[in-house]
């Protein structure tokens, strides 16, 4: 069997028999399909990445088989990487080395649940983990919108925050990410427990310091939840309710999403139940919060048009409101209209509704904005994720500058590597530990830029950089 990927001379037949008993997929289209995420949002990566594929595919079942597959890989120098559900926008999934791609979603139980945790294996779907959770009135103290076809360790190791953020912090907030077990690439895989603020060591390392098999996670306890649409007459006014709602902290809010109007017009389920034209604050909220909801909404101006709880959501056949929220914002133009792109944007503490008002006018007409509230170390912060109608590199590269001119950072996702996005510089204590689990480098290594320049040296070297 030759090499897909065409960048192995490895002997994939021989390998995918070394595998055994794991299950393999080695027809083209199952290894083409599992060599994709959501890179396709950008078309700067969809240059860089569309040629990438894997040449085989594993499906491990238990630890055990996941320590044969890493045996295996490390005996014959097999490039390998992790792959939940393939949801990641930044072409993170993607083997840029061929090489061997282990569908971790055979290994998806729920482990134990405690009182504000729950412990699971790492290829589970977080709706699974929700499922499981609610029977013990939990739930996961935050998920991406993607919950029902992303897996647990893809959060961990590509995700950062999610619905239940503006709540209760981003992933790598103190006791949100309580524990995790991770396999080594070595000639004997065996798993380490890093347990505490030691598992940042791992999170969103994009799967290059280890595979991840266990994860420990806060939970909350479940309330009854209302999908909230409120509208404005203008986008400063959603915002600065946004804003409002983020801080009165008794309503308890679990999204704060703000929308463009000319977003909303491609929401088509959408738009009959709201008025037309008019700004979105997009929101979950418990039951017993809807007249303090109104009332924060109509003191900014806006009118609370949907406060509904599921049942009611189903009977009117409106999705669910993580469908308008995070990176599905930008799917549902996308579904209509490939030209669209997006890009992601942190905003100036203390926020202020008249510095997006500021930065809307210099933009024009080619960026549509779209934020997500949450809370970092207990501070309320916001990021746009706008949709823009993508012309060139040139012209996305123009938006970038007037956004940092106006003080708004870039955190850039058309990139393919690790320091290029929200870590923006090299994170050496992800790659002392990718020299500890990964000696050989044989994890999807040319997602870091950095990597090349310290995988000779020790990882205490490599930490000391980290120092310095
Ligand atoms: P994958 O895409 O399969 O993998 C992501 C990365 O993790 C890859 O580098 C992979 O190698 C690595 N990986 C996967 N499993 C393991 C493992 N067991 N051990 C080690 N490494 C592993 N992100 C958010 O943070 N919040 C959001 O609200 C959000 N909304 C989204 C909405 C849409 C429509 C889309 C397309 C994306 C969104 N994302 C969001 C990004 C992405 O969906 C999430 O980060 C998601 O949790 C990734 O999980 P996954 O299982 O799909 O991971």
């Amino acid at each position: 069997m030759t090499s897909l990927s065409g960048k192995t001379d490895i002997d994939w037949r021989a390998a995918a028999e070394m595998l055994a008993p794991v299950e393999v997929l080695n027809e083209d289209a199952q290894i083409k399909k599992r060599s994709r995420d959501f890179f396709w949002y950008s078309p700067i990566l969809t240059e860089a990445l569309d040629a990438c594929f894997g040449d085989l595919v594993a499906v491990p079942k238990t630890a055990e088989e996941l320590a044969h597959c890493l045996k295996c890989a490390y005996a014959l120098d097999m490039p390998v990487l992790a792959r939940g559900g393939g949801t990641g926008n930044y072409g993170q999934a993607v083997p840029m080395d061929g090489g061997l791609i282990l569908d971790m979603t055979a290994m998806n139980q729920v482990l134990e649940v405690g009182d504000g945790w729950v412990r699971a294996q790492a290829g589970i779907l977080m709706d699974r983990v929700n499922d499981a959770l609610k029977e013990h009135g939990q739930e996961m103290c935050m998920f991406p919108s993607t919950s029902n076809i992303a897996t647990l360790g893809g959060f961990v190791a590509g995700g950062s925050a999610g619905i239940g953020s503006i709540a209760n912090g981003v992933l790598r907030d103190p006791g949100n990410l309580m524990g995790l077990k991770v396999m080594d690439v070595t000639a004997d895989p065996r798993e380490h427990v890093f347990e505490g603020t030691d598992t940042l060591q791992i999170h969103h390392a994009w799967g290059l310091n280890g595979i991840i098999t266990e994860v420990t996670l806060r939970t909350v306890p479940a309330e009854d939840w209302q999908g909230c649409i409120a509208t404005f007459d203008s986008y400063e006014a959603a915002f600065g309710a946004g804003v409002a709602l983020a801080h009165a902290r008794d309503i308890g809010c679990k999204l704060i999403s703000i929308v463009d109007a000319r977003i909303v017009e491609y929401f088509p389920r959408l738009k009959k139940h709201i008025p037309a034209g008019r700004d979105l604050l997009v929101s979950m909220i418990p039951d017993r919060s809807r007249d303090a909801f109104r009332d924060v909404i109509e003191a900014q101006g806006g009118t609370a048009d949907l406060i509904l709880n599921d049942a009611e959501r189903k009977a009117a056949r409106i999705p669910h409101v993580y469908d308008f929220s995070y990176n599905h914002t930008t799917l549902q133009v996308l579904r209509k209209d490939r030209s669209a792109t997006y890009q992601q944007y942190g905003c100036p503490l203390p926020l202020d509704a008249a510095d997006v008002a500021k930065l809307r006018a210099a933009l024009g007409d080619d960026v549509w904005m779209h934020h997500e509230f949450s809370r970092y170390e207990g501070d309320v912060t916001c990021a746009d994720l706008p949709v823009i109608w993508y012309k060139d590199e040139a012209q996305l590269r123009a938006i970038d500058a007037t956004y940092e001119a106006h003080g708004f950072p870039v955190y850039d996702a058309h990139t393919w590597q690790v320091e290029g996005g929200g870590l923006k510089s090299a994170d050496y204590t992800h790659l002392a530990w990718k020299k500890r689990m990964d000696p050989k480098g044989l994890l999807n290594s040319a997602k870091s830029r950095a990597w090349g320049a310290v995988k000779d040296l020790t990882p205490e070297e490599i930490e000391a950089r980290a120092a310095s």
